[in-house]
This record gives C-alpha cells, sequence and structure tokens, in this order.
C-alpha cells in the first residue's frame, strides 16, 4: 500500500469567490487498498464521492457521503460477504490545517483523496458479521472457535453441517458435490 499514490485534486477557486453558495461534488474514486482488521474496500474498487463544497471565509466546508462496498470476512463463521458502508462528511479544508482536524487548502485546490480515506476507514466495521445473528461456525467442526448463541439448533443449515461427518471413502451426500466431480469428468 503506497498510501500517497492518489490525489484528486479540485478547484475550489469558484466556491471562495461566493462565500455560502453551494457547489456539488460528486466524483468516483478508486483507490489503494482501505482495510481495517476483517473488513476492506479492496483496490481499484469503486468509490462514490457525494459532496457539498461551500465557503466560509478563507475556508471550504465539505459536507455529504462517501460510499463504498467492504469485502468482509465473518468474525464468527468466517465466511467472506460484501457489505455497503457508508460514511457522512462534515469537513473543513483551509489554508493553515489543523493536523488530524481540517484539510489543506493550497492554490484554490483540495485534494479530497485524504478526507476520503479517512472516512471510508472510519466506516468499516470493526467486526464484521455476515448477519446479526449469525450462528458461526459448526461447534462440532471447530470446537475450539465456537459460540454456542441461543436457537441454533432452529437454523436448518447448522444442523445440516454437525450431522455425522462424511466419510472420505464414501460417495458425496451434496448432489453440489457430484456436479463438481462430473465437472472433472469432463476435462
Ligand atoms: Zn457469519
Amino acid at each position: 500500500m503506497t498510501g500517497q499514490r492518489e490525489s484528486i485534486l479540485i478547484s475550489v477557486a469558484q466556491v471562495l469567490r461566493r462565500a455560502g453558495v453551494q457547489h456539488p461534488l460528486q466524483r468516483s474514486a478508486w483507490l489503494d487498498e482501505l482495510r481495517v482488521g476483517d473488513a476492506a474496500v479492496p483496490a481499484d474498487s469503486e468509490i462514490v464521492i457525494d459532496l457539498v463544497l461551500e465557503a466560509t471565509g478563507t475556508a471550504v466546508v465539505a459536507t455529504g457521503t462517501v460510499r463504498a462496498v467492504a469485502s468482509c470476512n465473518c468474525r464468527r463463521c468466517l465466511e467472506p460477504f460484501d457489505q455497503p458502508v457508508e460514511a457522512t462528511i462534515r469537513e473543513i479544508f483551509e489554508p493553515r490545517p489543523t493536523e488530524g482536524e481540517t484539510y489543506p487548502l493550497v492554490s484554490e485546490h483540495i485534494d479530497v483523496v485524504p478526507l476520503v480515506r479517512d472516512a471510508v476507514l472510519l466506516s468499516l466495521p470493526l467486526a464484521p458479521l455476515c448477519r446479526a445473528d449469525c450462528p458461526g461456525p459448526a461447534p462440532e467442526r471447530f470446537p475450539a472457535m465456537a459460540e454456542v448463541p441461543e436457537g441454533e439448533a432452529a437454523d436448518p443449515e447448522v444442523g445440516r453441517e454437525t450431522e455425522a461427518q462424511p466419510d472420505r471413502n464414501e460417495p458425496p451426500r451434496d448432489p453440489r458435490w457430484a456436479a463438481l466431480d462430473q465437472l472433472q469428468l469432463d476435462r
């Protein structure tokens, strides 16, 4: 991750000319991977920027949203899944920015990439779940990792997974495996 490779420079000359006038800014960005733990917006996946820029004195206020789709691994069942994320933006660009609080405004231009990167990172789920009631892995197969939530037995998927293990020498029970075998024969 290079971190500083990209920039999207936006001229705010028109915005600064008249305070209080709202200027829409809609862009898409494709950045390096943005990751927090088990959730990431992959490199080169679209990040949709939908902002309104407005001048206050020598500063520019950006409000709006940044949206992306995060690729996550469920912390309970470890299965991968996609989750839309959206960050609400209210940030300030100014000629003398405060580190960690506002963003730089240089020669009547702003770079929205640092703002977008920060916003996406903050919007990523810290403990991603494929669904709110994910029962986790089958406890007989992964006893060390099993969480045992209530109502687990009611889930037909789990019931099926926790049945007797298929013997390696027996024909597979699941028709999907039979289809895979067929594919391999066709090669
Ligand atoms: Zn899950």
